[in-house]
């Protein structure tokens, strides 16, 4: 169990010096009682209380990292059930199985559609995050040229799964210290799973069947009696029912009951519950949003990775700073002076639903970008941050009149009813009310601007 608020309050200084962003000492420890915050903001934490004070500021699920290089992947560390109440940190990892017994050319070609596969969207590049490669033939070297062969078309981290410890090993071999994921060891094969995970330094997946925490808890005990630290759980439900609630109960004992034996982020097989291609995704995306660390799919199609990838964009990404982009004017389609200029908030997905459409119009165009603060148009008009005066101080700041030789500009319909305070904030200019919807500026630009 971690301490209480007032069990660490009783280290800290007890100045009241504020230096941690918090009032008061005691409302710093109960932040970090509550793993709200790190201990490291408070600089005046003695290495006595440091040290008592380490089990209540480790993190209740610990960090893993498989992979090395631009391309590691880091799983755990979070600290609430629910996204709102802070933000989720580390999203899981997307992997793709293949098995030794596919034909080395089918296995290669679906390695590199994976590692080849990127897409983008509101200017982040998305892309799956690496191979799982199992070991279905029974041969150790046949499992070893296949791990070398998929190694061969991606430098993306790898889950080698075995339960043979020497066809393990053989696998291990290929790969010169690039920090694969080990899956499994069992109640049957934990002693030799443990000892080659010590002996490469990888981390490895405790499995026990059929939702059975306590044997899982009792398996990673064993495991880290025998040096292991970075541990991965598989708790053996696979369909859609049992996996919530085994996945939603190992993350409630590790953040409410800081149960250490379960601290540990959770591995994932979706096409091991489904009866389809499409259930795969629908399960896949059910661990994404509770709580996987790494998902191991069975079939790879451009189409629903993108889904995937794009539900973990928006289940990832910190609710309490909205995606921006910075403030300015762009230039789409190489404008001159004489083509329109248009305006919206920088909120990524406004920008780039804007941005996409002007584009598709094939008209040159000014986009006017204000700062605000990264919301969609109405609520940031709602809010103040995108009413006539921002837009006013936005076409003085980034110098919109040395670029055009009109004083005409179109704001998006949504926020008509600031046309009137605009033309005011910016005296000779005609403020025209374009389109509610993205969707409808190419047809605004070629019909109603000219
Ligand atoms: Fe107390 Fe440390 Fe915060 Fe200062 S920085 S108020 S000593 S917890």
């Amino acid at each position: 169990m971690g301490l209480s608020g007032l069990a660490i309050y009783k280290l800290l200084p007890k100045t009241n010096c504020k230096e941690c962003g918090f009032p008061t000492c005691l409302a710093f420890a109960m932040k970090l009682a509550q793993k709200q915050v790190e201990l490291s903001a408070c600089p005046y934490v003695s290495e006595e209380a440091q040290a008592a004070l380490a089990a209540a500021s480790a993190p209740p699920i610990r960090l893993i990292t498989v992979g090395s290089g631009d391309n590691k992947i880091e799983v755990g560390n979070e600290t609430v059930m629910f996204r709102h109440e802070k933000t989720f940190f580390h999203p899981p990892g997307i992997f793709v199985r293949v098995k030794d017994t596919q034909p080395l050319a089918e296995v290669e070609e679906t390695v590199t559609q994976v590692d080849g596969y990127l897409v983008e969207r509101v200017g982040i590049d998305l892309s799956l995050n690496g191979i799982a490669v199992e070991h279905a033939s029974g041969q150790a070297d046949t499992f070893a040229a296949c791990v070398e062969a998929v190694r061969g078309k991606t430098q993306r981290p790898l889950i080698l799964i075995a339960d043979d410890p020497a066809a393990m090993k053989a696998g291990l071999e290929k790969l010169n210290g690039s920090s694969p994921l080990l899956y499994a060891a069992t109640a049957d094969n934990w002693e030799a799973m443990a000892a080659l995970a010590k002996e490469y330094k990888v981390p490895v997946v405790a499995y026990a069947p059929d939702g059975d925490l306590t044997a899982l808890a009792n398996l990673t005990e064993q495991i880290k009696g025998a040096g292991v630290e970075d541990i991965v759980l598989d708790p053996g439900t696979r369909g859609f029912a049992d996996s919530l609630a085994a996945l939603t109960q190992l993350r409630r004992l590790a953040l409410k009951k800081n149960f250490r034996a379960l601290g540990y982020p959770v591995i994932t097989f979706p096409g091991e519950g489904a009866d389809s291609e499409a259930e795969e995704v629908m399960l896949a995306g059910e661990h994404i949003a509770k709580y996987a660390g790494f998902i191991v799919l069975d079939h790879f199609d451009p189409a629903t990775a993108y889904i995937l990838l794009t539900m973990r964009l928006n289940i990832y990404t910190d609710p309490q700073k909205p995606i921006q982009v910075s403030p300015g004017i762009y230039e789409i389609n190489g404008p001159g002076p004489d083509s329109p200029l248009l305006t919206t908030t920088n909120f990524s997905l406004t920008y780039f639903s804007v941005a996409g459409e002007v584009d598709g119009s094939a008209v040159p165009s000014w986009l006017l970008i204000c700062d605000s603060e990264g919301m969609s148009v109405l609520t940031a008009w709602a809010a103040g941050n995108f009413d006539a005066e921002v837009i006013a101080k936005a076409v003085k700041t980034f110098g919109v009149e040395s670029k055009i030789n009109h004083h005409k500009i179109v704001i998006p319909g949504f926020v008509a009813v600031i046309s009137g305070e605009l033309e005011e904030e910016l005296p000779g200019w005609e403020v025209r009310v374009g389109p509610r919807e993205a969707v409808d500026i190419p047809a605004y630009l070629k019909n109603v601007w000219n």
